[in-house]
C-alpha cells in the first residue's frame, strides 16, 4: 500500500489539475446530472447507495467498478450501465478517459480507500469515500493531499451529516436551550458476525472502533460542536473468540471539550447500541436510534416535560442528500460539509483513543 501510495502521488501532474476544471464546467452544465462511479459492489453500495441514486437531484449513476465480472453483469443490466462504463479493477485507471465520469464513490474494504481514492483523484475525478476514511491519519493525510493536487474535491461518507435529526440535535445542543453542554453520551456497537473482512485487521484497519464506534465519535464532535483537547479509552477483547484473533471488541473512550463538555463514548462488536444523549444544566435530548438508516427518534426534556420531537419528513433522505452534496459544492465550489479534513480529524483521535488504551493514559490531543 505504501509503496503503491508513493507511486501513485509520484504521477500526479499539473494536467490533473485541468481534468478537475473540466469537471466542475461539466457538473455546471444546465440539465446534466453529475455521474458517480460506484466502486466496490458490496452491501452498503447496493443496498443503500446504488438505488438512492435513483432519487437524486443532482447525480445519477454512470460506471461500476468490480472485480466479480458477474456482479458487473448482473448490476450493470440492472442499472442500465453499459459494457463501456463497467470496470474491473485491473481496467480502473480508464475511468480517466471517460467524460461522463464525474466523481468516484469508494465502498471498499477500509484498508483499501486511500489507494482508490488517490487512484481517483490521479484519474481527475472527484471522490465520494466511506468511513473510516482510511486505516491510519497518514494515509488520510495522503489521500487530502493528493485531491488537492489533482485539484479535486474529496467527501467522506458521513451520512448523519445529512439527516434531519442529527442535524436537529447539533442545532439544539448548540444553541443553548439546554444550556451549556456539560456531558454527552455516545453509544455504537452490534454483535459481529464471523468470517468478514471487518474482522481481518489488514483490511479493516481495526474492529469496532473504525466501524461502528468511529460513529460514538463524530456524533460527540458535531454535538459538541467543538474539537476535543483530551481523549482517555479502554479496551476488553475476548482473544480467545475467534472473531476477535486480530481486531477489537470493545474500546469506551472519553473525551474532553474546550468548553467544558465531557463525551463518554461506547464503540462494541459484542453488544447492540444505537443512541446518544446531551445534558446540559437545563434540559437535555436523547436519540435512538440515532444513527440509523431509518426511524430516528429522539426527546427532548426541559422544564420537567419530556417531549418527543416530530419532525416532517424531507424532501431528501440522508443518502440522496449526502450524494447531492458533492456536486452541490462543487457547483458552489465550497468544501464539502464533510471534507478529508473532518476524516483526518476522527482519524488522528481514532489513533489517540488506541495509544490511551495501550499505554494506560490520557493522551492530549492537539488541533
Ligand atoms: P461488503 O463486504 O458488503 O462490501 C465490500 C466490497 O468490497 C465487496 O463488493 C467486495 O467484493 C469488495 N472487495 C474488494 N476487494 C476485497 C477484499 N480484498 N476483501 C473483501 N472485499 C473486497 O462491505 P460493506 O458493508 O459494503 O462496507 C464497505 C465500506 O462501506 C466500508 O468502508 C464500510 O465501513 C462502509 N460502510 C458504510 C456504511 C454507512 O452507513 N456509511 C454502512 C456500511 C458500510
Amino acid at each position: 500500500m505504501a509503496a503503491n501510495r508513493r507511486h501513485v502521488l509520484a504521477g500526479m501532474g499539473a494536467t490533473l489539475a485541468a481534468g478537475a476544471l473540466m469537471g466542475r464546467a461539466r457538473a455546471q452544465e444546465p440539465g446534466r446530472k453529475f455521474g458517480y462511479a460506484i466502486v466496490g459492489l458490496g452491501s452498503y453500495a447496493t443496498r443503500q447507495i446504488m438505488p438512492r441514486l435513483k432519487e437524486c437531484e443532482h447525480a445519477r449513476l454512470v460506471a461500476l467498478v468490480s472485480g466479480t465480472p458477474a456482479k458487473l453483469e448482473q448490476y450493470g443490466a440492472e442499472y442500465d450501465i453499459p459494457a463501456t462504463h463497467r470496470y474491473s479493477y485491473a481496467d480502473y485507471d480508464r475511468i480517466r478517459d471517460n467524460p461522463d465520469i464525474d466523481a468516484v464513490y469508494v465502498i471498499l474494504p477500509n484498508s483499501m480507500h486511500a489507494e482508490y481514492t488517490i487512484r481517483a483523484a490521479q484519474a481527475g475525478k472527484h471522490v465520494m469515500c466511506e468511513k473510516p476514511m482510511a486505516v491510519s491519519a497518514a494515509e488520510a493525510e495522503a489521500m487530502i493531499a493528493a485531491c488537492q493536487q489533482a485539484g479535486v474535491k474529496l467527501m467522506i461518507g458521513y451520512r448523519s451529516h445529512f439527516e434531519v435529526h442529527n442535524l436537529h440535535a447539533m442545532e439544539l445542543a448548540r444553541s443553548g436551550v439546554l444550556g451549556a453542554t456539560r456531558i454527552i453520551t455516545s453509544e455504537h456497537g452490534f454483535n459481529a458476525q464471523p468470517n468478514q473482512w471487518r474482522l481481518d485487521k489488514p483490511l479493516s484497519g481495526g474492529g469496532s472502533l473504525m466501524d461502528i464506534g468511529i460513529y460514538s465519535l463524530n456524533a460527540a464532535r458535531y454535538l459538541a460542536g467543538e474539537e476535543p483537547v483530551e481523549v482517555s479509552a479502554m479496551e476488553f477483547t475476548d482473544r480467545s473468540d475467534p472473531r476477535f484473533a486480530t481486531v477489537e471488541d470493545r474500546i469506551n473512550f472519553q473525551l474532553r471539550f474546550p468548553g467544558g463538555a465531557l463525551a463518554s463514548c461506547v464503540s462494541s462488536y459484542t453488544s447492540n447500541h444505537n443512541t446518544y444523549r446531551v445534558h446540559g444544566p437545563d434540559g437535555w435530548l436523547r436519540a435512538e436510534p440515532a444513527t440509523s438508516y431509518t426511524d430516528h427518534q429522539m426527546w427532548v426534556h426541559r422544564d420537567g416535560k419530556t417531549e418527543q420531537v416530530r419532525l416532517p419528513t424531507p424532501a431528501k433522505n440522508q443518502f440522496v442528500a449526502q450524494l447531492d452534496h458533492l456536486p452541490e459544492a462543487i457547483m458552489a465550489g465550497t468544501e464539502p460539509r464533510t471534507s478529508g479534513t473532518e476524516g483526518l480529524r476522527d482519524m488522528r483521535i481514532i489513533e489517540a483513543i488506541y495509544q490511551s488504551a495501550r499505554e494506560g493514559r490520557a493522551i492530549p490531543l492537539t488541533a
